[in-house]
């Protein structure tokens, strides 16, 4: 048994694991490879407190895992299938076991929103990525595309720069959601080209990618733009399926919590990017696990409180 099983092994989870674990709560991180934390998929985090330098999210993640460690914290590969009540404590199904455990930490994360258009599935690896970091290498002195108006379209635009020698960002809005300080920067490249008001409609190509074709909102007026590769950055999806009948979600899937980071669940606490925070940064998601940590910390002592004086 368990006190506490962290669901998730991205900032969130990890600074939970280190919390619980330094509370002396018996603690496991279950990290589910299929679903890699958002921040690695940018370059390097320049708003941690700490870094004046920067730092790249994978060490980061590894500072947070070893600390977590050092504190007593396991660790296991394993993807969360279902979750049940019994008793006073919880049932957690994996896909290679099952554990028991008083309470849980939901910090499953994101996943980036597909567009849903047509060739964003059947050019996925073939031009179409979700991940500049990951591919921006293939698209030196090549043209390309990316969608979408927010912090991560523009900081992931300011990494493909480094290859690309043509970007066009296609933007459904006259002005970007993206920080400020971002926006400088990405108005900056010499090689970018901005469409705003217009939407992606279609991604062509034989094998590979060729063209997209955007239409303008406002005026309806359809363009052809030649590219070898489309960049999304549409938003995020929260990684909460298994959650569903279990905890309250909002309209889009996001675990509602409240100031102590509590679901509606007795037992089950949430932080980080699969939650309904207005504001998701690695700074917030830390912070948040250490308040979910010392609320689940809280509802232990009171279950084992609980369970002694009706041994009595
Ligand atoms: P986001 O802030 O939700 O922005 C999504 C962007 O995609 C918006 O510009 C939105 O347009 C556009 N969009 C959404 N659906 C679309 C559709 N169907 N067609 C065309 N455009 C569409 O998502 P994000 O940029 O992935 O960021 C997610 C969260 O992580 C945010 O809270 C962000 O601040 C945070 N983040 C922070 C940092 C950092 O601090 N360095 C870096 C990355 C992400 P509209 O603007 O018109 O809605």
């Amino acid at each position: 048994m368990y006190d506490v099983i962290i669901i998730g092994s991205g900032p969130a989870g990890l600074v939970s694991a280190m919390y619980t674990a330094r509370l002396r709560l018996k603690s496991l991180v279950l990290q589910d490879l299929n679903l890699p934390s958002q921040i690695l998929f940018t370059e390097k985090i320049e708003n941690f407190p700490g870094f004046p330098e920067s730092i790249t999210p994978a060490e980061l993640l590894d500072r947070f895992k070893k600390q977590a460690q050092n504190f007593g914290a396991s660790f296991s590969k394993e993807k969360v299938i279902k979750i049940e009540k019994e008793k006073n404590f919880w049932k957690i199904k994996t896909d290679k076991g099952n554990y028991q455990t008083i309470s849980i930490i939901v910090a499953s994360g994101a996943h980036p929103k597909r567009l849903k258009v047509e060739g964003e599935d059947e050019f996925l690896g073939r031009g179409v990525s979700f991940c500049a970091v990951c591919d921006a290498p293939f698209f030196k002195n090549k043209e390309i595309v990316v969608v979408g108006g927010g912090d991560t379209a523009v900081e992931e635009t300011l990494y493909l720069a480094k290859f690309a020698k043509k970007i066009t960002l296609i933007h459904r809005r006259s002005s970007l959601r993206a920080t400020k300080i971002l926006q400088e920067r990405l108005f900056s490249l010499p090689q970018l080209k901005i469409e705003w008001n217009s939407v992606l409609k279609k991604i062509e190509g034989k094998d590979r990618v060729e063209k997209v074709k955007i239409v303008n909102i406002q005026t309806q007026e359809e363009k052809e733009i030649a590219c070898q590769g489309v960049f999304i950055f549409v938003g995020i999806v929260p990684n909460t399926d298994f959650l569903k009948d279990i905890v309250a979600l909002d309209e889009n899937g996001f675990v509602i919590v409240d100031k102590k980071m509590k679901t509606d669940q007795e037992g089950i606490f949430a932080c980080g990017d699969c939650t309904d925070i207005s504001l998701r940064q690695v700074v917030v998601a830390s912070g948040c696990a250490a308040i979910a940590s010392i609320s689940a910390k809280e509802y232990i002592e009171k279950v084992y409180r609980e369970s002694k004086r009706n041994r009595i």
